[in-house]
């Protein structure tokens, strides 16, 4: 392991030079006694250079977009333009405050409305709210625009949301947040709703059904206009997980083919670096008659002026961020869509679904994967069931070792219904060399896995750190150095 900053401390080294102190009175004097810390700090004392080494050092050992390829499955780990990066630090955007008024934000005003106005094109809703910070905020958001809708109209009795069994860990949670049960029905044999199985499962008790398109298992829902017709012949609503709208952007408009209310990732589909847990903005689309329902402000247009509405404040969820969600994350989405434009959306969502089914086939005879007869989307499950049952390899131990050969993991044990899960998603802007030489790894790694599974066991060996106990680091967290 590498030296922490503290070992390098060496007294006397400095990394900084302050102004000469001009205040005359004593700092004791200033600050009243009970704010006086009683002893000395312990800062490492390092040199500037030692610092920049340090850190660019720590930075190297972290996997990023910039240095491999990063499969991850379902968090579409696209590769993120370095103009949103350089625009969104623009002053002119990076220090305005949200309680300036109208008049002085009208540019701002007007990058959101327009986003709000190409998300609501793009996915075939009336109009779009940007306040949620996150996919699942998203999710929570839409559940609470249901309860709403259902409210409103005296359905009291409306207790459930149907989701089916890949569903995303974060559906439920949502679920049982906006104070719904959670009704869970299975796949079919093709990896979709099993339609007979949600007939059974619905009543007038179903307040909504929400599904991912395309799911889980990168499969399209095909049968989504009957279900929609299932649901709504019991007035419940029909929600888009919009997560994986890479494989469909620019093709499908989900408003269109039967939802009425959907998520999207921006930070997964819209390109804002999102490693690490944020940040994030998961605006939410709605049909005509739930526009209502949704946080406010919205941002509208009257006449030639961007404002804040407030309009339908009586009917809506209320707020659910501060302010206006994530803005620079929104600007970056902006960015991104005007520069694609229409047609270059279209493109993405097919260089997504060929890219998943190029390393499907490529590694369909050496790794189980249910469904590859059928063509994936953007992504595609595989299962390291051949190498658990034959050689006593876990799926684990499969993505463990693409670490050593430089590339991130993809998603693992999860969706929960393929055992030995080993979800894939390439997105469309790897090149096809590197997605070869992704594929040559996987071979690779199935054919350790015949001829030494030892170093399957073992691996990652060439990582700054080796194979961490999760388990244990979650339960005996420990962040702090003793120096
Ligand atoms: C990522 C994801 C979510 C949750 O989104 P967050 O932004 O991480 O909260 C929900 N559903 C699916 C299918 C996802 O892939």
């Amino acid at each position: 392991m590498a030296k922490t900053i503290f070992e390098k401390h060496s007294p006397g080294r400095k990394g900084y030079t302050l102004p000469k102190n001009d205040v005359q009175k004593n700092i004791t004097e200033i600050i009243p006694e009970k704010f006086q810390r009683k002893y000395e700090l312990k800062f490492p004392e390092v040199s500037e250079l030692d610092v920049m080494r340090h850190f660019l050092k720590l930075s190297h050992m972290n996997h990023c977009i910039e240095k491999g390829f990063y499969p991850l499955g379902s968090c579409t780990m696209k590769y993120n333009p370095k103009i949103n990066e350089t625009l969104v630090r623009n002053a002119k955007l990076a220090d305005l405050h949200p309680f300036q008024n109208e008049e002085t934000t009208q540019g701002a005003l007007q990058i959101l409305f327009e986003l709000q106005k190409d998300l609501a094109e793009i996915s075939g809703f009336a109009n779009v709210t940007l306040q949620p910070v996150a996919g699942a905020h998203g999710e929570f958001t839409g559940l609470k625009t249901i309860k709403a809708y259902h409210e409103a109209k005296g359905n009291h009795h409306k207790k459930k949301i149907i989701l089916p069994d890949s569903a995303h860990g974060t559906n439920p949670a949502s679920v049982t947040l906006a104070g719904y049960e959670n009704v869970e029905i299975k796949s079919n044999e093709n990896g979709r709703v099993d339609v007979e199985d949600l007939k059974a499962h619905v009543d007038e008790n179903t307040a909504g059904f929400m599904l991912t398109n395309p799911n889980t298992l990168g499969l399209f829902e095909s049968d989504i206009e009957e279900i929609a017709q299932i649901i709504h012949d019991v007035d419940g609503l029909m929600y888009m997980d919009g997560a994986n709208f890479n494989a469909i952007m620019g093709i499908v408009k989900p408003g269109e083919i039967g939802f009425d209310i959907m998520h999207f990732n921006l930070h997964k589909t819209f390109a804002t670096p999102h490693g690490g847990g944020g940040p994030g903005s998961g605006p939410i689309g709605v049909r005509n008659d739930l526009v209502k329902f949704l946080p406010v402000p919205m941002i509208s247009k009257n006449n030639d002026k961007y404002i804040l509405d407030y309009s339908h404040q009586e009917t809506s969820i209320g707020k659910i961020h501060s302010f206006f969600g994530n803005f620079l994350v929104n600007v970056r989405a902006f960015i991104y869509l005007k520069m694609i434009g229409s047609e270059g959306l279209n493109a993405i969502s097919e260089n997504a679904v060929i890219n998943a089914n190029y390393i499907m086939k490529k590694i369909a005879d050496h790794y189980y994967i249910p469904h590859k007869d059928q063509y994936c989307m953007h992504e595609f499950v595989a299962s390291g069931k051949w190498q658990k049952d034959k050689h006593g390899v876990r799926t684990l131990d499969i993505a463990k070792r693409l670490l050593d050969k430089g590339f991130h993991a993809p998603t693992v044990y999860f969706p929960l219904i393929v055992p030995e899960a080993l979800m894939i998603e390439p997105t469309e802007t790897e090149s096809k060399e590197t997605l070869d030489e992704f594929i040559t790894a996987m071979i690779e790694i199935a054919k350790e896995a015949e001829e030494n599974p030892r170093i399957l066991h073992d691996a990652p060996v060439n990582t700054p750190v080796r194979r961490v106990d999760d388990t244990k680091a979650v339960r005996e967290l420990n962040i702090k150095f003793d120096w």
